[in-house]
């Protein structure tokens, strides 16, 4: 067993900040990451830009330069590297927490390394900072399960002449649609709704609007898709039920943290909506000694925080930390 005074579990982009805002004020927490840093940036589509900014993606002041003002994926992962390497932040990476429990006045963590091997610490103060993107909003019909339906998308040329098609409305489905169009699929998007929300980003929309309206990419809003088969999706559109042929389905309907692990260790969570219950000053939930961090806090909205806001949390969580 080994002792710790401030754990922070996951080393995404809010979990990294959340390090460096302690390092600021003299403590030296030890991250825990069951993949490698920034996880969910490598798992992004391959060629994905971002939309903010890169000074918008900065953490612990570190510059972040950037060939255009939109960073790219990689540009990201280099960033975020190079902090972790320049910082001197104790990163422990293919760990993965299992369980926090109460152990009277501090934390037992328990973790499995990727080969396998139980580890225990014991720590004062625990950091949750686990994301969203592990957990896919799932439709729960029948065919979801299929092999050929995804709820990632990485990158379009396995695609080329095959009919694909996207499940959803927002920023993935149609960042999706539009790089498997550019591929040579046949893509055709399902979207419950009847027109995009304003969480769409606005110069995303202009190019999917045009090869809308020269049939390049099939739009059919107030779709409710009921099942999938291994060569077609079926929805229902007011009251009617169609079929699309599909050789491969992108159902983009977003991620969710999860909630077990954080009910588990006495942190409450709003039912409606998936928010863990904490101080917006401090962080800190209404498990004391344990704080959230990054878009955990947000809960289901997926489109509330981002790293643009959630990396300012470590600055709060440090304060009452070092505060007491
Ligand atoms: P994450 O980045 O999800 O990090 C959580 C980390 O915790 C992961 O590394 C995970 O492996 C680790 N972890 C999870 N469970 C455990 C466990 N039990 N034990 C140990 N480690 C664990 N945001 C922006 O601000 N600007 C953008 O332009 C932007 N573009 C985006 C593009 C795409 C395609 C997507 C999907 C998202 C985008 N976002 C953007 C959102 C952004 O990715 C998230 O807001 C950000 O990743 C949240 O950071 P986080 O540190 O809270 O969580
Ligand atoms: P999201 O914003 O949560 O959108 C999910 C979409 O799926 C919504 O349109 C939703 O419909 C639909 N949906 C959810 N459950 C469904 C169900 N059961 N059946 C049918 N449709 C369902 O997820 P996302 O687009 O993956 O975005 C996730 C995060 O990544 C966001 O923060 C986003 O901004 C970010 N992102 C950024 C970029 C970029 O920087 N370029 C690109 C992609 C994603 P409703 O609209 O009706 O809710």
């Amino acid at each position: 067993m080994r002792n710790e005074r401030i754990i922070i579990i996951g080393a995404g982009p809010c979990g990294l900040s959340a390090g460096l805002a302690l390092q600021e004020k003299g403590c030296d927490p030890l991250l825990i990451e069951k993949n490698n840093i920034v996880h969910s940036i490598q798992h992004y589509p391959l060629h994905q830009t971002f939309f903010s900014s890169s000074e918008k993606l900065e953490i612990g002041g570190y510059p972040f330069p950037s060939i255009e003002r939109k960073p790219k994926r990689h540009e990201a992962l280099v960033y975020y590297r190079h902090v972790a390497q320049r910082s001197g932040l104790r990163i422990q990476s293919y760990e993965k927490v299992e369980k926090v429990q109460d152990a009277r006045g501090s934390f037992s963590v328990f973790t499995r390394t990727k080969d396998g091997q139980e580890c225990r610490y014991e720590a004062e103060k625990i950091i949750v900072a686990t994301g969203y993107y592990d957990n896919p909003n799932k439709m729960h019909i029948p065919g979801e399960d299929l092999s050929h339906v995804f709820h990632y998308f990485k990158e379009s040329h396995p695609f080329f002449q095959k009919r694909v098609t996207v499940i959803g409305g927002k920023n993935s489905a149609v960042d999706a649609a539009l790089a498997l169009e550019k591929a040579g699929a046949e893509v055709t998007v399902l979207y419950r709704g009847s027109e995009f929300s304003p969480a769409v980003k606005p110069w995303i929309l202009p190019d999917f609007y045009s090869l809308v309206r020269h049939r390049k990419i099939s739009m059919i809003y107030e779709a409710e898709v009921q099942h999938i088969t291994p060569a077609e999706v079926v929805y229902a559109q007011n009251g009617q039920t169609f079929r699309v042929e599909a050789d491969f389905v992108f159902a983009m309907t977003g991620y969710h943290p999860d909630h077990s692990f954080l009910r588990n260790m006495g942190v409450e969570v709003e039912p409606e909506t998936g928010r863990p219950v904490h101080d917006y000053h401090t962080m800190e939930t209404n498990k004391e000694g344990i704080f959230i961090a990054g878009v955990i806090a947000a809960g289901n909205d997926a489109n509330e925080i981002f790293i643009e806001n959630g990396r300012h949390h470590g600055e709060r969580i440090a304060q009452a930390i070092v505060r007491g």
